[in-house]
């Protein structure tokens, strides 16, 4: 077969001025179908560059029929061929073949995928084939544009990525249950005098965790480079299997100098609706695919449980609005006055101030009540972790998370307790040893400045953007408890 320079297939679909007509163009990728007759066949062939893919047209009285018959969905294919204009509809332009090469087959009879619906919980067991389905295929380049937006926003705002361990020392992040990181023998433990597992012998001579969360590292960053995020992998060891919980995913953690909690807010609420807004104007082709399919899965859903906005009309919706800011306090009153708390439909019913929030409450607030997505602050301090500001009041403290549709928290921050005395303070009521934090609480002795930050969880904006229904399927190959295969 004549070597010719591969196109991207989305490179010859998107030319609107047709550009390469006529032109003898190579395309490689995977077969989604095939059909035909004995005088001419049709391969729909998808390389993964967009949601769409390009009809090959084998014309028999000019090629030999034979060749296609090793040809099935998910074989992959090389072919050179003509550009032409579609006559069929649906496609705009398509490729005449010349000549066609088989790289890999795949055998019909053994081949996962094939051309019809797969449910989703199928296609996790197939995770390691699924992204070649349109779904998901639609679902990681989404993904992949929404890294890009979330580096572009801040980036264009001045502020540095850092890097923050993986490998923590501290287990005092306070986030939530820890990995263990170790290279001692398990079979072998040493001891030490007191009966106590010997740390000193192991890899870093201490005990170490893989990291809940990378913002006291980020806060000491921020002390000096003023705007600094980051975006890296955080683990926590929950046993919660939930549509929303990973025990490894991502998360985005700006923190910045000089800024207090209103900051902190107009900060998280532009983010969220610049990267929006950018899915919107980057990823039109899969939102609208995502969005027939969430409407062909919504009709076979009970009238109560659909959702009342279609899914690029709720991404324009939080895109243009602003969001409801109001304090816990506020949100408690509303929650114990609802009717879904008399009638008693909440599974943890509210009945005093200082309650944590379930996830069914802040769906509550956001889906129910005020229909936005809300911004609470000001928390009681026994909810929150050590690190955050303490009001005047002496009980709640400068805590800010953002409650979306759909989800619940989406993001969680706060402005960080600045005073070197009052974070002692809070550390010695919660127990958390200062010497092992010496050096976070140096920050507060040398050159201290109020600031404030907050921790996005990636894969929760990718499953309000997406409109999927379960964290195992924005994310390519889901750690969750009792399952870590591929
Ligand atoms: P939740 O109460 O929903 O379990 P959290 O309060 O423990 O969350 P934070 O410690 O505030 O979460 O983490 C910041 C953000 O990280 C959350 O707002 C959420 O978006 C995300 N997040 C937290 N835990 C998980 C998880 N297990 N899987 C995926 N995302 C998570
Ligand atoms: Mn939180």
């Amino acid at each position: 077969m004549e070597k010719i320079r591969r196109t991207d297939i989305a490179f010859l679909l998107n030319d609107a001025e047709g550009t390469f007509v006529g032109q003898i163009v190579n395309v490689r990728g995977w077969v989604r179908t095939k059909r035909g007759n004995k005088f001419v066949g049709f391969v729909a062939l998808n390389d993964g560059s967009c949601l769409a893919t390009i009809q090959i047209v084998f014309d028999f009285a000019k090629m030999d029929e034979s060749i296609l018959d090793r040809v099935h969905s998910g074989a992959s294919i090389s072919v050179n061929g003509e550009l032409v204009e579609s006559q069929g509809s649906g496609q705009r332009f398509e490729i005449k073949a010349v000549e066609m090469e088989l790289l890999g087959e795949a055998n019909p009879d053994e081949y996962p995928i094939q051309p019809k619906k797969h449910s989703l919980e199928f296609l996790r067991e197939n995770a390691h084939l699924r992204f070649r389905t349109s779904t998901f295929s639609a679902v990681f380049r989404i993904r992949h544009h929404m890294i890009f937006a979330i580096h572009k926003f801040f980036n264009d705002k001045g502020f540095y990525n850092v890097h923050t361990p993986i490998v923590t020392g501290s287990d005092a992040e306070g986030a939530g249950e820890m990995f263990q990181v170790t290279t001692l023998d398990l079979h072998k433990i040493p001891y030490n005098e007191e009966g106590n597992i010997d740390f000193s012998k192991d890899f870093f001579g201490k005990a170490t965790n893989l990291t809940v969360s990378g913002q006291l590292e980020a806060e000491l960053a921020a002390l000096a480079l003023s705007k600094v995020y980051t975006f890296g992998p955080t683990f926590r060891a929950e046993n919660s299997n939930t549509t929303r919980h990973l025990a490894e995913f991502w998360m985005i953690e700006p923190e910045v100098a000089f800024a207090d909690i209103e900051d902190n807010m107009d900060l998280a609420e532009d983010m969220l609706k610049y990267v929006i807004r950018y899915a919107l104007e980057y990823c039109m082709d899969e939102l609208v695919f995502l969005s027939q399919r969430l409407q062909d899965e919504e009709k076979s859903k009970p009238q109560n449980e659909r959702s009342p906005m279609e899914l690029i009309e709720k991404l324009r919706f939080v895109a243009d609005n602003e969001f409801v800011r109001t304090t816990y306090t506020e949100a408690i009153d509303i929650l114990k006055n609802s009717k879904a708390n008399q009638k008693k439909q909440f599974q943890f019913p509210i009945e005093e101030w200082g309650a944590d929030l379930q996830s069914e409450h802040e769906r509550y607030l956001v889906e129910k009540h005020f229909q936005k997505p809300v911004i609470l602050t000001n928390y009681p301090k026994d909810i929150k972790a050590f690190y955050m500001k303490l009001n005047d009041d002496g009980n709640t403290v400068r805590a800010m998370d953002i409650l979306f549709p759909g989800i619940g928290e989406i993001v969680g921050g706060s402005q960080r307790e600045e005073r070197y005395d009052a974070l002692v303070g809070r550390m010695r009521e919660m127990h958390i040893p200062e010497a092992e934090m010496s050096w976070y609480l140096d920050t507060r002795k040398f050159g201290t400045v109020p600031h404030a930050g907050y921790g996005l969880g990636f894969e929760r904006l990718m499953l309000f953007v997406t409109g999927m229904g379960n964290i195992r399927d924005v994310i390519p190959f889901p750690r969750t408890p009792k399952n870590a295969e591929f």
